[in-house]
Order: C-alpha cells, then sequence, then structure tokens
C-alpha cells in the first residue's frame, strides 16, 4: 500500500460530480494559504457527476442561464462563457442567452472549464488533483483524515468533505423482472436503450416529472413518431418554467409557520389571493424557496416527515419545471395527439419478446395493456443511508464516523455541515455538501442551493487555515 502524505493545510473531497467541483473552486479561489486539494472521483472528469454528463443536445438545465453563472456576484458569467465557448462544443447560442437553457453537457463543461481555470491560475501555489477512483474507506482522527481509495492509494489530509451525491434503490421484485429487457430503458439517459425503442408504436413512460421530459425530448429527436402513455401514482405533470416575478413575501408575515399543516394553509390562501389577481402562481414556489433552509431547519423531525409524506411530491413538481424549450416539445406531442397521461399505480410487468404488458390499476379499475417500449423516469433516489448497499457509504455507517439522519435523509450533521459520529460527537473535519445533507437542509440539490452550500463550506474551511492577523 502507498502512503501519499499531503502536506499542509490539505482538503480531501471524495465526489467530484457539481457540487464537490465547485467546492474546489471556491476554495482555490478565496483561499489565502497555500492549499493542497485531492478530488477523489471516478469519472473521467470533474464537474459533470449524473446531471451533467449526458451526451444528449436536448437535455437542457432547468433553469435560464442567467441564474446558473458559478459565481453569484458575476450573474452574467456563465452567458458570457456560452457565447464565447457554446459554438466550439456544438451549441449556437440565441440571441437571449441569459433567459435560455443550455444543455447539461454544456454546462458540464463549464463547471469543468472554470475548474480547471482556477487551478491552472491558482495563487500561493496552490493545487488541484484529481485522483480517479472509489473511496472504500475512512479514518478520522482530529487533526488528520485518511481516504483509501479502491486502488489502494492512501489520501491524508487536514480537513474532508463527502459531495458523493444521490444513490439508487435496488429494484423491486417487480422492477427486476424488466431488467435487460431489450424494450426495456431503466433511466431516459441510456442512450443505446432507447436507440432500441425508435420503431415502437407506443411506450409506457412511468414518471410525470423532469426526466420524463428528457425522455420525450430524446425520443423525438430520434425521430420517434409513435405514442406515449405517461403514468404516475399522483397524475400530476410537470409545467414549463414561465419568466415571472416572485410573488410576495407572504411567509415574512407574521413568522414562518412551524408546521406543515400551517405552510400548507398559508401557501393555498397566497394561491387564491394570486388566482384572484390574475396573476401566474409560478411566482410562488419562487417566494416560498428562499424560506426553505429556516423552514427545514425550525421544523420538528415529526413535522418534516408530514411535509415529505404528504406535501413533498407537490413542492417537487412546483419548484422543479422544466426548461422552457424542453417543455415545447411536449407541449407539440400532445398537440398531435400522441401523448396521453394520468394516474396509475404499476401493479405488474410481464414480458414476451418484444412486448412489455403492464398491470395498471387506474382508478378502481385494473388494465393490462402491451408497450413495445417501456422507459423508466421515476428518476429513482434512496436517501435512506443505512439502506444503501455502496460499498463506502456501507463502511462509514459501519464504522460509526456517520450516522442517519433521524429523518430517514442522508446524514446527520450540524446546519452549518459539519458531520455528528455514531456517538453525537461533531467532527471537526469532515463535513458533507449536497445530497447527504437533505435531512439538515431540505433543499440540497440543486445547483443555486449547493453553489451557496459550497461557498460558505470554502469560508468555514479556510477560516481554520487561515491565521489570525492581529494589529
Ligand atoms: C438528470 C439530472 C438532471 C438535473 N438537472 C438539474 C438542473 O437542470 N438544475 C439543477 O439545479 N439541478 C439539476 N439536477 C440536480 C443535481 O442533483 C445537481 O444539479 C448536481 O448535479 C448534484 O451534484 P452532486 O455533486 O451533489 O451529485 P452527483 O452529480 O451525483 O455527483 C456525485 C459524484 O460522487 C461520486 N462518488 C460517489 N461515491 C463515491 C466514492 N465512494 N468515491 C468517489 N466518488 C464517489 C460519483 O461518481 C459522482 O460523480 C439534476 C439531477 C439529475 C440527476
Amino acid at each position: 500500500m502507498r502512503i501519499d502524505r499531503i502536506a499542509h493545510q490539505s482538503v480531501v473531497i471524495v465526489g467530484g460530480g457539481f457540487a464537490g467541483a465547485v467546492t474546489a473552486l471556491k476554495l482555490l479561489e478565496r483561499t489565502e494559504v497555500p492549499l493542497k486539494i485531492t478530488i477523489i472521483e471516478p469519472r473521467e472528469e470533474l464537474g459533470r457527476g449524473v446531471a451533467y454528463s449526458t451526451a444528449e443536445p436536448v437535455h437542457l438545465v432547468n433553469g435560464p442561464s442567467g441564474i446558473f453563472s458559478l459565481y453569484p456576484d458575476d450573474p452574467d458569467h456563465l452567458s458570457r462563457w456560452l457565447v464565447e465557448n457554446g459554438p466550439a462544443h456544438g451549441w449556437t447560442p440565441p440571441d437571449e442567452v441569459g433567459s435560455s437553457s443550455p444543455p447539461r453537457y454544456l454546462y458540464g463543461t463549464y463547471v469543468r472549464d472554470e475548474l480547471a481555470r482556477a487551478a491552472k491560475t491558482a495563487r500561493l501555489c496552490s493545487t488541484l488533483r484529481h485522483v480517479k477512483s472509489s473511496a472504500t474507506a475512512l479514518v478520522a482522527t482530529p487533526n488528520r483524515i485518511q481516504i483509501t481509495t479502491a486502488a489502494g492509494l492512501v489520501v491524508e489530509a487536514d480537513e474532508a468533505v463527502l459531495a458523493l451525491g444521490v444513490f439508487q434503490p435496488r429494484l423491486s421484485p417487480t422492477e427486476a423482472r424488466l431488467a435487460g429487457h431489450s424494450r426495456f430503458a431503466a433511466n431516459p439517459w441510456d442512450a443505446h436503450a432507447l436507440d432500441r425503442l425508435v420503431d415502437s408504436s407506443e411506450i409506457l413512460l412511468i414518471g410525470s416529472s423532469l426526466s420524463m421530459v428528457d425522455a420525450v425530448a430524446s425520443m423525438e429527436a430520434r425521430g420517434y413518431r409513435g405514442r406515449y402513455r405517461v403514468v404516475s401514482r399522483r397524475g400530476q405533470f410537470v409545467e414549463g418554467r414561465r419568466t415571472v416575478e416572485a410573488a410576495r413575501d407572504f411567509l415574512a408575515d407574521g413568522g414562518l409557520p412551524l408546521s406543515a399543516r400551517e405552510l400548507l394553509s398559508r401557501v393555498k390562501a397566497e394561491r387564491r389571493a394570486i388566482s384572484a389577481a390574475g396573476a401566474d402562481w409560478q411566482g410562488l414556489p419562487l417566494a416560498i424557496r428562499p424560506h426553505i433552509l429556516s423552514l427545514w431547519q425550525g421544523a420538528s423531525d415529526h413535522e418534516r416527515l408530514r411535509f415529505t409524506r404528504h406535501l413533498r411530491a407537490f413542492w417537487d413538481v412546483t419548484a422543479h419545471r422544466s426548461a422552457p424549450e424542453s417543455h415545447q416539445i411536449v407541449e407539440r406531442v400532445i398537440a398531435e395527439q400522441r401523448l396521453q397521461h394520468g394516474r396509475a399505480r404499476i401493479l405488474g410487468f410481464s414480458t414476451k419478446k418484444d412486448a412489455i404488458t403492464v398491470k395498471l390499476k387506474v382508478g378502481m379499475d385494473v388494465e393490462s395493456v402491451s408497450f413495445d417500449g417501456v422507459i423508466d423516469c421515476r428518476g429513482h433516489q434512496l436517501h435512506d443511508w443505512s439502506q444503501i448497499s455502496d460499498p463506502f457509504v456501507k463502511h462509514l455507517i459501519a464504522t460509526g464516523e456517520v450516522r442517519a439522519h433521524s429523518t430517514g435523509y442522508g446524514i446527520d450533521a450540524t446546519p452549518a455541515g459539519d458531520l455528528i459520529n455514531e456517538d453525537g460527537l461533531v467532527h471537526r473535519n469532515l463535513s458533507a455538501i449536497g445530497h447527504p445533507l437533505r435531512g439538515v437542509a431540505w433543499e440540497s440539490s440543486s445547483i443555486t442551493e449547493q453553489r451557496a452550500q459550497a461557498i460558505a463550506l470554502a469560508d468555514r474551511i479556510l477560516a481554520k487555515f487561515t491565521p489570525v492577523r492581529v494589529a
């Protein structure tokens, strides 16, 4: 085993998707001491993770470029980067680039290139290195963190950050029947699986949110001209994002609600007021979003779980709308009467050579319908760390270095993101960012929240390294 000892002021980040890459970028940008940063990430490129690894140009970021700059003080940075670099990467920027939604592969290129630029121009001889492997074990002592990779490398550092993203659940026995079937795509980002479905006459899309929009856009781009049947448990259907002003800051009146019930009743009252005034309801989530962290952190676990059980699905479909450009494709397909959507529960699948028969419960009725293609668009995510089968996660839980959050979402941490071990002790040198913190800070998965977390995390780490100046 090779020991690779990093000198002082060293940070190791496990996971080089968006959250890990942006943390490294902010550390390099803001440091006043020499830093050695290591990112452990098995993917070839940093900054892409799951979301920005898709190569399909029709998979877009779900908001306008104007809100996704990596530098909140320079909101036009991404738009300028797109104008300069888009054409070289096969994308022609539209006139109103700030209000357009670029392809996700291009956004990943932006993150990757900005991180590379920050490393190249880093002050104080700071360095960044990418270890292309997976972390498998972690040992934390009060002053050092030691992480072992699958390749047998041991990386030691003063500080460590877990930016592991989100994990997939195991297939249910019902779903397992479809795995490997030639007419089944387990997700809308598997280009080869989608290629096989182009000659279908009717495709079942399971799930009706943003991943469903990716699936329709991909199939249309491939020349598919058959029908789609979209089913979801609640029958909600994602909407396209419209350009609207945030509604008035109604939650600031009279203090934030402390229960899910009070939150719901205040949101409903505001929704009625918005409708009566003839305004657009899409301003409502924009008014709620700045309060999410305070609402979540001010609520008891009981209320948080009531939110996740009863309101989460409504919040997700309301807050996470699709890019207008992608939504136009869905609207066209609906106008051509090729897409039908509704509430249904899947009871089971049976397969024949080129057909998948699905048993659906629609209202009180049970239907058996045959499709020649099925795409799973549920964007499965497993948040409960006690159930995740990934070896590193299992190791972290088994050794007690981290403990599952009491809500069943991610791991326990202080409100600032310092991780808490099995004995309830706060690590001084081990933090997390993004999805692992969902139990602590609910909306930890989107670009804008992760960008804010990365800046705060970088500043916290750097404050520990920076000598205090006296007059
Ligand atoms: C398809 C899709 C589209 C999305 N689109 C948008 C959007 O348009 N706008 C938006 O705001 N948000 C979007 N999101 C939300 C998305 O979660 C965030 O934008 C962001 O990409 C999450 O980054 P992350 O680094 O937390 O996770 P990930 O991107 O999942 O990155 C985690 C990384 O950790 C690595 N890793 C895991 N375990 C280990 C280990 N043991 N050792 C080393 N590395 C490890 C993985 O390889 C992975 O690269 C989208 C999400 C998905 C899935």
